[in-house]
């Protein structure tokens, strides 16, 4: 099936969670099967259209036209109970991967937002709510099948090249149809937020770096600032305050004693306790409503204490994301991949919600940040970047054999991903 401009049914398939500049494709193929992929591809190239993907649109940075593949009911997933992997199909999201695992007591490397798209997270990189135990999602990829741009169906584990590119490289080498990843052992964490009130404790940025330089790799966390109006959908304890909500996902058995030397910080609000991984999506408790936003990420050698403590006033008006990265993110996988800057220790992320053109702003919340910069991750950076501020997420020496792939794979640019590698000619 394809839908055209005039078909029933062509908003609802074009538009994802992201609103900021939606698709607005000639057509759009909403796919079910590799072979349906397949066809869209072979389309796209006998009409001279570029190509998009769209999961479940979290990710969107550009809205593009020609062809759309819309991948969202191409989405089942299935369990190797005894392998511990899951093949999961193009369109799944992580609530779906989780759904068929969780019975098994066992957890893939998801992050915060349980709607993002499996795929597209893993294939740029992917930074989950155990991140700094297992690594980056892509670490743990064992197969990839995908249709080039020349509309052939290929395992990318038979093609080293194209196999270490698509883990972590992005959306720009070919339409990913399906892939299998490794599973753990992991039916509960010990995980939530604190939510803390910034004008009564304006220290607890620095307790939490304090904190961070300490914790086991067991621990994965982060804190969020956010300015959250005075309006009944945000929780009461909540309504106009200016809270970091330091958000934490531990495995095993001590979580309680981890987390004790935050416990002196009075709360607003807190969530905190054993949950089943099924439930890892309050730990973050992000907003399940399609909304229009844009984000500038670095990824930092350091957490700078001058720069953290000036920030809640500097980017007192957006939401700021801070993410402890290091442990097993640090160390380089099994298999080598195209995921950059393992030394990076944190990342920072500025959001602004709404549709206004942010980049001024959010540079000048980043520049205290500079000096600590060593480059960007793509999962966090949500509006278009120049090929040049793609390629600062890959270390240096890779970024030569990213380029020269993508002209290998998708010599005609027929792929316009949300990120991309090469400027369109
Ligand atoms: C609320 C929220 C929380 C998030 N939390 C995390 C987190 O914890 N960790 C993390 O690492 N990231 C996180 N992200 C970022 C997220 O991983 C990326 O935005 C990702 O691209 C979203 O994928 P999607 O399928 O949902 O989006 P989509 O907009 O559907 O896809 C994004 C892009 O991916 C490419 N793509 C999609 N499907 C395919 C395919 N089958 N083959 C090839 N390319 C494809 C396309 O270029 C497409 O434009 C979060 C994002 C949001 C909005």
């Amino acid at each position: 099936m394809m839908l055209t401009k005039e078909s029933n049914g062509y908003d609802e398939a074009r538009l994802g969670f992201q609103r900021h500049d939606p698709h607005r494709p000639e057509v759009i193929f909403p796919v079910t099967s590799a072979a349906e992929v397949q066809e869209a591809v072979k389309y796209a190239a006998d009409h001279g259209h570029r190509i998009a993907v769209q999961a479940s649109g979290h990710g969107l940075t550009r809205g593009s036209t020609g062809v759309l593949i819309a991948t969202r009911n191409f989405n089942q997933v299935r369990v190797d109970q005894a392998a511990k992997t899951a093949w999961i199909e193009a369109g799944a999201t992580w609530r779906d991967v989780i759904a068929a695992t969780a019975p098994y007591g066992l957890a893939p490397l998801s992050g915060s937002f349980p709607g993002v798209g499996a795929i597209s997270y893993t294939l740029g990189g992917g930074l989950g709510l155990m991140a700094r135990r297992f690594g980056f999602a892509a670490d743990h990829v064992r197969r990839i099948e995908v249709v080039t741009a020349d509309g052939v169906r290929r395992n990318a584990e038979d093609d080293p090249d194209l196999f270490w590119a698509l883990r972590g490289g992005g959306g720009n080498f070919g339409v990913v149809t399906g892939l299998e990843v490794e599973l753990f052992d992991v039916p509960t964490l010990y995980g939530g937020s604190l939510y803390v009130d910034l004008a009564d404790n304006p220290t607890v940025l620095e307790t939490w770096r304090e904190w961070t330089r300490e914790v086991p790799d067991e621990v994965t966390s982060g804190v969020a600032l956010v300015p959250f109006p005075d309006i009944p959908p945000v929780p009461a304890p909540l309504r106009g305050k200016h809270i970091a909500q330091l958000q934490l996902a531990i495995l095993g058995d001590h979580g309680p004693e981890l987390i004790e030397p935050l416990r002196g910080m009075p709360t607003v609000l807190d969530t905190v306790g054993e949950l089943p991984y099924a439930e890892s999506g309050k730990i973050f408790a992000e907003p399940e409503r399609p909304d229009s936003y844009s984000s500038h990420n670095v990824l930092l050698r350091d957490l700078d204490a001058d720069a953290l403590a000036i920030l809640p006033k500097t980017a007192s008006q957006r939401v700021v994301g801070i993410r402890q990265l290091g442990g097993a993110l640090s160390r380089p996988p099994a298999v080598p991949n195209a995921v950059g800057h393992r030394a990076a220790s944190y990342s920072l992320t500025v959001i602004s919600p709404g549709q206004g053109d942010v980049t001024g702003l959010h540079r000048e919340i980043l520049e205290p940040w500079t000096a600590a910069t060593i480059g960007r991750s793509l999962n966090f950076s949500f509006g278009p970047l120049t090929p040049d501020e793609v390629r600062e997420a890959f270390d240096r020496d890779d970024v030569d054999r990213l380029v020269e792939l993508k002209d290998r794979y998708d010599p005609d640019q027929r792929l316009t991903p949300n990120h991309q590698l090469t400027a369109l000619r």
